[in-house]
């Protein structure tokens, strides 16, 4: 069942390059609602538990290293079609492989501190959501 629902994390390059504003103004221009939002710094071990699906891949221990070296902003976003659609939006994982006027194309530097985080399916946006928001964190 689509829920209409993504999740998103600005991730601590864009942060630390103070691409906030601008990424989150590109999110509202492409007519996604704010459900939930909260700037915050995951610990290493949080980091390990999010990507805890990559566990195997070569990149994992560089990629949580990079997730947890600064803060965040992690968001619940709400549209028709809202992850397919936030996919477009940012562009692929690969900056340089990215379309023109994407998110990553615009802000990301590199295939690891690619600038923002989106949900791959309605049930992991699902685990995302919950994973930093609370029923009462939602609106
Ligand atoms: N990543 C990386 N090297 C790679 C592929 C991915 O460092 O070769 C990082 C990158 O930050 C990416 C994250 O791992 O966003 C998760 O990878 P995934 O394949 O899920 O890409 P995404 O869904 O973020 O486009
Ligand atoms: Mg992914």
């Amino acid at each position: 069942m689509a829920t209409n629902r993504t999740f998103t994390m600005i991730k601590p390059d864009a942060v630390e390059n103070n691409y906030i504003g601008g990424i989150l103004k590109m999110i509202n221009d492409a007519g996604f609602r704010i459900v939930a939002m909260k700037y915050t710094k995951l610990s290493a071990e949080a980091a390990g538990k999010f990507y805890e699906v990559h566990k195997e891949r070569p990149f994992y221990g560089e990629l949580v290293t990079y997730m947890s070296s600064g803060p965040i902003v992690a968001a619940i976003l709400e549209k028709n079609n809202a992850v397919a659609d936030f996919r477009t939006l940012i562009g692929a994982t690969d900056p340089t492989k990215a379309d023109e006027g994407t998110i990553r194309k615009i802000y990301a530097k590199s295939i690891a501190a690619n600038a923002v985080h989106g949900s791959d399916s309605d049930e992991n946006a699902q685990i995302e959501g919950d994973f930093f928001f609370s029923k009462l964190e939602r609106f």
